[in-house]
């Protein structure tokens, strides 16, 4: 580790957000410094001989100047989330104020933080692992109950555990062919080659169930990428004002929340949807029809379900027939929805009871609910309430797969005449990638990419 990303100076950020319109600001300090460079400042208490955990009240001052009353929280080392001193200090949030307080607190010896620094310090001082800190990004970012329990999981070490479990088990059989190679006059083995096999497989099946969860875990984390299709006129921008409005009434509801952020996406049941191409449904259709058909056919490739929408006033059990078959041929999840269930009389409705429908009304709202019940059901939500490790990070992905394929080295040479070195190279190699997800294995790079996407504060 290069010592640039080893720094021993106290840094300070607001880590609340700012701009926003909240009561209150955090201003947060970790480093050797931090107690007292805050105390410098401070009046109330001497802050240096206070225990941890401890909330203090008293004013920040310039000089003889008060710049506001706060509350000083402490945090010594390593008890903290830097394993450092750290000190947050909640003052009224104002924009002036904060400026003032930073301002004061780097005059004293403080300095400013880089984006992920708190939490780049979290990880190099043993606090978390580097999946665990990309966790804490993700939390921050989850608006939904699901992308919340993913993220909440992995930056609680779920993830980790398991690869450490993988880890220890190959870390194990790789010293025991190391030990051969010690001896490789005597052509001894001390590792059982069908013991190696066994667990070789074993762990090659935990890590692609892993890779294989990565698609549900991206989709929990950012939402399902819904597609709403059909002809024109069969009532799509009906039904997605209806499902959106919905939303943004119940939404508009909690104070301060903005509606740009809810933005064509539903959150049903914690799992949240959302709607592409809504700018296409949205538009007059005056696009010669095959355009249109070729172009509604890209879009829903796109997406992760499509709810496929009839029109029976218009459609004959036959061309629905004849529609759901070239949706069926793209192998994407579907829902066939007849809308305009208002218009339909009992022996129509009966008629379309083969194509196992949802029957709506956009217009006038009616089986909205069983709509969403079914998307729900789509997307196999039973899996989410599960406790299973989820993988959301294209980044851990990467590396799983390269585990994989020296697993596969592993394996070949097993049942090859490979020499014992080669098979202990490429367990090594296995480890390495393993050991990337963690943060065992890093580089400055690596950390820079990953802390520089955080904000400042965090
Ligand atoms: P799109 O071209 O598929 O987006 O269709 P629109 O949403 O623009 O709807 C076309 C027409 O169907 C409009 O006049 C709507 O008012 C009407 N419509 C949509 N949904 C329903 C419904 O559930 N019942 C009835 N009776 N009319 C509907």
């Amino acid at each position: 580790m290069s010592t640039d990303l080893i720094s021993q100076d106290t840094i300070v950020a607001l880590a609340t957000s700012p701009g926003a319109n909240g009561a209150i600001a955090v201003i947060r300090l970790s480093g050797s410094q931090a107690i007292a460079i805050t105390n410098s400042v401070f009046k109330g208490k001497d802050l240096r001989t206070q225990a941890s955990h401890t909330i203090h009240f008293g004013t920040i001052r310039d000089g003889d100047e008060i710049v506001d009353e706060v509350l000083v929280s402490l945090f010594i080392g390593p008890n903290s989330y830097t394993k450092e001193h750290v000190v947050e200090i909640s003052t009224h949030n104002s924009k002036y104020i904060i400026e003032r307080v930073i301002g004061l607190l780097m005059k004293k010896g403080a300095r400013a933080a880089r984006a992920g620094e708190f939490t780049l310090r979290a990880f190099l001082n043993g606090g978390l692992d580097l999946s665990q800190a990309e966790a804490v990004a993700d939390l921050i970012a989850s608006n939904s109950a699901a992308s919340h329990q993913v993220a909440m999981q992995q930056m609680r070490g779920g993830f980790s555990n398991q690869l450490k479990k993988l880890r220890e088990d190959l870390v194990h059989f790789a010293s025991l062919i190391e030990l051969e190679l010690d001896f490789a006059e005597e052509d001894v083995e001390f590792a059982n080659r069908d013991q190696l096999k066994r667990l070789i497989t074993n762990i090659h099946q935990v890590i692609r169930r892993l890779i294989s969860s990565f698609e549900q875990g991206n989709v929990l984390k950012n939402g399902v990428p819904v597609v709403i299709a059909g002809k024109p006129n069969v009532g799509k921008s009906t039904l997605l004002n209806a499902l959106l409005n919905e939303e943004r009434a119940i939404v508009s509801d909690i104070a301060g929340t903005t509606r740009d952020t809810i933005e064509d996406e539903i959150n049903i049941h914690g799992v949240t949807f959302r709607f592409i191409d809504t700018a296409g449904i949205r538009e007059t259709q005056d696009v010669i029809e095959a355009k249109g058909v070729e172009r509604t056919r890209e879009k829903m490739k796109q997406a992760r379900l499509i709810i496929y929408l009839f029109d029976p006033t218009q459609d004959t059990v036959a061309d629905v027939q004849q529609q759901i078959a070239e949706v069926a041929a793209l192998s994407i999840p579907f829902v066939t929805l007849i809308n305009k269930s208002d218009l339909l009389s009992t022996a129509q409705r009966a008629s379309y009871a083969v194509l196992e429908p949802v029957y709506i009304s956009a217009k006038e709202q009616l089986g909205i609910e069983e709509l969403k019940e079914e998307l729900l059901r789509q997307v196999n939500v039973a899996n989410i309430q599960t406790d299973d490790v989820l993988v959301t990070n294209i980044r851990h992905v990467e590396a799983l797969q390269k585990t994989i394929e020296a697993l596969d080295r592993v394996l070949y040479g097993i049942d090859n005449p490979v020499t014992s070195d080669f098979l202990a190279m490429d367990i090594r190699q296995s480890l390495h990638h393993l050991g990337e997800i963690t943060g065992t294995v890093t580089t400055d790079d690596l950390l820079e990419n990953i802390f520089s996407k955080f904000c400042i504060g965090k």
